[in-house]
């Protein structure tokens, strides 16, 4: 959620910043800044909605100098306004500050530094920050760096949230400061040049040699070096990584957006997510990041699976499907939830927190308070350099490459990709004979192929999507581990066509549901050839018997649903522990090719941004 990015050296700033909010344009994008210091002042443009109207703002009123920072911001505390939009100046004018994520004690701090006379011009926490980093610098006795350093330090104190900041003084010519708590932010590292971004995608273009940043570390960014301290005025020690993938990897090539470039890399994300984790050898999965021997494992009595939004989902259908294979108790919680509930957890009890971005802040907090309680907390991440992946005694990476569209698609088959692992692993440590083993070792072999025939039905499913694109409401069903599914459909149409959409388990129907269904309301069914196929079946004829419109994912040679149902999606068959890896994909494009067709931007919806990073 929202971006920064920074730059100092002896290029133009600009281009860089502007490449950079571009690339990080999905985390937020309801207004834009930067604050370019030319060797003199410091320049200031903003402007609302998306990068495209900042740059139209600049070329009418150009700006050049070769320190800047920059923001892209997703709105927490006060309207989409430019005034609202950052940097945000200090009392003196001569400060500018970007901060992503949500300073909670902002009201009082604003009403104490409002009595010393600071005047407010934006209705923003951020501003706060602003006023009291100039406030604690124009006290300081001398203007150089470490006294902007220390007035950093002096104002982090005060505050209670989470930021991730950058600063720029005019009156210290040479410098950017950065700090980060609970909002990630990484140095980058050139030929005496250095950048600073909410997130590596931003400066991968320029060097691949980053430092990420830890909770309460401030850096202080100068074109032939950089000092990194903490909030309490330590020095602190860091490494030096190298970014595994190019800049060309978060490009959407010749796809129209990145959600549609995504859900065609599922064939590679799942086996990327395979690969090197089936040991034929020994009928199991080798999953080395966990951290526990298999007598650790055999321990485990009781397994809680914690995320958000698309991670909950996959959590859910992760359930049923380690319930299945391995016999193990499953329960999902809601992050948000999970770190307010004090749920009950015994000892032997093992915690996953799911997050594409690693940074999901609800569910960093999670993993905090669970192993705060003293419980191994792994995590599921596709961000190796994410804070959930740093912090977390072990786990699982998706290596699914970056997921650029809001709307999340390629890491969910990977995360339902893990889940199968995991009850693999955990199935062959309990009763799961080598037999077994090898069998579902094989159908998962095979899963990368079917999910590329999956893909197949896209311009059959465009053609569906056209016919209702204009449908004021769909409802979502499917039974057992199709009911997450349908969940997960139901958000993909919400997220990016405003349609308004639930999913149900499917004999939920005749509980209250059924009162929905009308000739404009269809219905997308999931309803492969499972154990409950008949169950599903009669639901469908239930609502067909009261003319609502029914779509149906089924599995490939089946004639039933085409009998009863308006549209028929049949998808390739497999265990049944796999098929929602295989039937979440329609709906993906389903919502795809409906927010297509209605206009929508689909990389770029509504309200949302990527990797909820606040509260
Ligand atoms: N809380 C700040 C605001 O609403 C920062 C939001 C962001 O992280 O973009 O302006």
């Amino acid at each position: 959620m929202c971006g920064i990015v920074a730059y100092i050296g002896h290029s133009n700033a600009l281009p860089v910043l502007m490449d950079g909010l571009r690339r990080l344009e999905y985390r937020g994008y309801d207004s834009a800044g930067v604050a370019i210091f030319d060797g003199g002042q410091i320049h200031l443009r903003k402007s609302v909605g998306r990068i495209a109207n900042l740059a139209e703002e600049i070329e009418r009123n150009p700006v050049s100098g070769s320190i800047g920072i920059s923001h892209t911001r997703w709105a927490t505390h006060g309207a989409v306004t430019r005034e609202n939009a950052h940097p945000h100046t200090d009392k003196s004018g001569r400060l500018h500050l970007v901060h992503n994520g949500v300073i909670e004690n902002y009201q009082i701090l604003r009403d104490q530094l409002i009595e010393r006379g600071h005047v407010f011009h934006s209705q923003t926490d951020t501003e706060v920050l602003a006023h009291l980093v100039g406030e604690a610098f124009d006290r300081a006795t001398s203007r150089n760096v470490a006294s902007l350093v220390e007035a950093l330090r002096q104002a982090l104190r005060q505050v209670v949230g989470t930021y991730g900041i950058s600063v720029v003084h005019a009156d210290v010519a040479d410098v950017i400061i950065g700090a980060r708590r609970g909002s990630p932010l990484v140095l980058g590292i050139g030929k005496n040049e250095h950048f600073l971004a909410s997130d590596v995608s931003a400066i991968v273009a320029y060097t691949r040699d980053v430092v990420y940043l830890n909770d309460y570390e401030i850096i202080a960014l100068q074109a032939e070096g950089f000092e990194i301290t903490t909030v309490s005025g330590n020095g602190a020690d860091y490494q030096v990584s190298k970014v595994e993938y190019s800049a060309d990897s978060v490009d959407k090539g010749h796809y129209p957006h990145y959600m549609l470039k995504e859900i065609h890399e599922q064939p590679n994300s799942v086996r990327d997510a395979l690969r090197g984790r089936l040991c034929l050898e020994e009928a199991t999965a080798k999953l080395g990041g966990l951290n526990m021997s298999n007598a650790d494992l055999r321990s485990v009595d009781r397994i809680v699976l914690v995320g958000c939004g698309t991670a909950f989902h996959a959590a859910l259908a992760g359930e049923y499907l380690i319930e299945s294979l391995a016999h193990i108790p499953v329960e999902c919680e809601f992050a948000s939830e999970f770190r307010y509930r004090n749920i009950p957890l015994d000892r032997d009890t093992l915690v996953f927190v799911v997050s594409q971005s690693g940074e999901t802040a609800d569910t960093l907090a999670a993993l905090r308070e669970s192993q705060r309680k003293g419980h191994r907390t792994l995590g599921i991440c596709n961000n190796v350099a994410s804070t959930i992946a740093r912090e977390s005694d072990g786990g699982v990476y998706m290596h699914a490459g970056p997921e650029i569209g809001v709307a999340a698609t390629k890491s969910f088959t990977s995360q339902l990709t893990i889940f199968a692992l995991l009850g693999l692993l955990l199935g062959r440590i309990r009763h799961l004979s080598h037999g077994e083993g090898l069998e579902i070792i094989a159908s998962m072999e095979k899963l990368p192929d079917l999910v590329a025939r999956t893909l197949l039905l896209d311009a059959q499913i465009a053609a569906i999507a056209k016919k209702y694109a204009h449908s004021k409401s769909f409802l979502f069903m499917g039974r057992q581990a199709q009911f997450p599914i349908a969940l997960e459909g139901a958000l993909k149409l919400k997220e990016i066509s405003y349609i308004s959409s639930s999913g149900y388990p499917s004999a939920e129907l005749k509980h209250g549901v059924i009162a929905l269904i009308t000739e404009e309301a269809p219905s997308i069914f999931i309803a492969p050839r499972d154990a409950v196929f008949e169950k599903n079946i009669s639901n469908i004829e239930e609502v067909k018997a009261r003319k609502g419109p029914v779509i149906a994912i089924g599995t490939e040679g089946d004639t039933a649903l085409a009998k009863i149902c308006d549209d028929v999606i049949l998808i390739p068959d497999c265990p049944h522990y796999l098929t929602p890896i295989l039937s979440v994909i329609p709906l993906q494009l389903l919502s795809y090719h409906i927010a297509v067709e209605l206009g929508c931007d689909v990389d770029k919806p509504r309200n949302l941004a990527k990797s909820v990073t606040v509260e």
